[in-house]
């Protein structure tokens, strides 16, 4: 429904330099809030002792000044969460930081280990006693075994065991590794500060920073910030970049520019796509505020169909409305949207959103716009048919929970009681996407997962930590 809802996944921020480190990545996960709500927390160091600081909640909720006061330094990393995998507690809040016999880690991830819970089990026998259940405390575990006398070194020899989708970052008291996983799979870019760099998941958090945008880093790149500058190194095999489509369809903020691309741009471009696909005799195109906005407006602008606002959003509604048990979700659609009175009356509406999970905010919105007058309601929706969980980082429900994995879109239509319904096409969606990079997964509208061994273990496992979690 929109960027803010609670189902997200993580934002990392390191800035190196500026004697008010943490302050920056305060900052920077402020810009990033839309990734994660659930906990945040940021690691600093002055050069010999680290400093953490993490707890449930929201950037400005946990960061008060006291706390940011007990961060000092010139190098920090942080982080905000949204559980994908692992329970929702404070044991699982990041960066994890841990004192170990060769001195102070921290690590911070956004992404998904298809391999954890098999690297977790051996382990385990081995004799590692976990603190958390997120997939990040295996690579502490094996950078920790590793014999390696640099951090660069055991960060690559721990990374050569894990199979996913990871941007990293990973401090001890005076360097930042960032890392991107072989495959892209999550975005992270490189800025540069007056006195110093930063690296963050988007680029709307060095925009907020007065950073300047570099470049960003690339699949399996590590970067290395020090006292000796800026390292590049690319310890790992080269493999076909696997960039996640849905970034650009619904996860990143619009005002980022990710894999390349102008994000809103893109979404806009997507709904123009829709409109030449899906075409439809209409009076008027509304978006699904926030998230089907720039689809919306692309797809009046393609159709040449005046645009309006039609429904409204409550900005202030907290999590309690994003629980995901069914029941919550129906009372939270209408707490959280209204329409405006008289100006659908009569109407035939397009209704655009960027994507459909589980059904429960289109069926929702259908129902509502009819009730507000509507004559016809079309939905239309600027990605295709979701089907598939993501392994990678994203939070889709499980198949049985995914409406698109279980029904066809004619079954859809009516359940929704829509005059007509219509999804962008994978190729469509493609042929967008492309006009900039390569390389994509879309295994959320396919099945194709590019990274699967053993996945379908960790499919298992991933299912019942999401129960637990919830
Ligand atoms: P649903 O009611 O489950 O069909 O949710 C659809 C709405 O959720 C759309 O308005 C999307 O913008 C939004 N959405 C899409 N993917 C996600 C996600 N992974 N987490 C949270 N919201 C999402």
């Amino acid at each position: 429904m929109d960027a803010d809802k609670l189902h997200d996944e993580c934002a990392i921020v390191g800035v190196y330099g500026p004697a008010e480190a943490a302050k920056l990545t305060y900052l920077g996960l402020y810009a990033l809030q839309h990734r994660g709500q659930e906990s945040t927390g940021i690691v600093s160091s002055d050069g010999e002792t680290m400093h953490a600081e993490v707890g449930m909640g929201r950037v400005n909720d946990v960061f008060t000044e006291d706390r940011l006061a007990r961060l000092p330094g010139y190098l920090a990393i942080g982080h905000n969460r949204y559980a994908t995998t692992g329970l929702s507690t404070l044991r699982n809040a990041q960066p994890l930081f841990v004192d170990y016999a060769r001195g102070s880690l921290a690590i911070a991830h956004n992404g998904n280990l298809v391999n954890a819970a098999r690297m977790r089990t051996s382990l385990e026998a081995d004799g590692s006693i976990f603190r958390s259940t997120s997939d990040t405390e295996v690579i502490l575990h094996l950078m920790a075994r590793s014999q390696a006398g640099h951090l660069l070194d055991s960060v690559v020899e721990a990374l050569q065991q894990v199979q996913g989708a990871y941007s990293l970052l990973i401090m001890n008291p005076h360097e930042i590794i960032a890392v991107r996983d072989p495959y892209g799979f999550r975005p992270l870019c490189l800025g540069r500060l007056q006195t110093g760099h930063v690296v963050a998941s988007e680029t709307c958090a060095l925009d907020l920073i007065e950073a300047t945008y570099v470049r960003d880093v690339q699949p399996g790149e590590l970067v290395r910030i020090s006292q000796e500058g800026v390292q590049s190194y690319f310890p790992f095999p080269t493999r076909p970049p696997q960039h996640c489509v849905f970034e650009l369809i619904y996860f990143a903020r619009p005002d980022s520019q990710v894999f390349g691309h102008n994000v809103y741009l893109t979404r806009k471009a997507f709904g123009r796509q829709l409109a030449r696909e899906a075409p439809v005799d209409a009076d008027v195109v509304i978006p699904v505020p926030d998230s089907g906005l720039p689809a919306a407006l692309g797809y009046a602008e393609e159709a040449g169909i005046p645009f309006d606002t039609g429904l409204i959003r409550n900005h202030y509604v907290g999590r309690t409305f994003i629980e995901p048990q069914q029941a919550i979700r129906h009372f939270g659609v209408k707490i959280k949207l209204n329409t405006i009175h008289g100006l659908l009356e009569g109407k035939r509406v397009v209704i655009v959103d960027d994507s459909i999970v589980r059904g429960t905010t289109s069926k929702k919105l259908v129902s509502m716009l009819r009730q507000a007058g509507a004559k016809e309601v079309h939905m239309r929706i600027s990605s295709p048919p979701i089907t598939h969980p993501c392994l990678y980082g994203i939070d889709t429900p499980t198949h049985e929970e995914l409406i698109a994995s279980s029904y066809s879109v004619e079954h859809i239509c009516s359940y929704f009681q829509a005059d007509s319904l219509a999804y962008l096409s994978h190729e469509g969606m493609m042929e967008v996407a492309r006009q900039q990079e390569q390389g994509y997964c879309s295994a959320c509208f396919t099945g194709q997962y590019p990274v699967h061994t053993p996945w379908r273990d960790d499919l298992h496992q991933l299912t019942l930590f999401d129960k637990q979690g919830f």
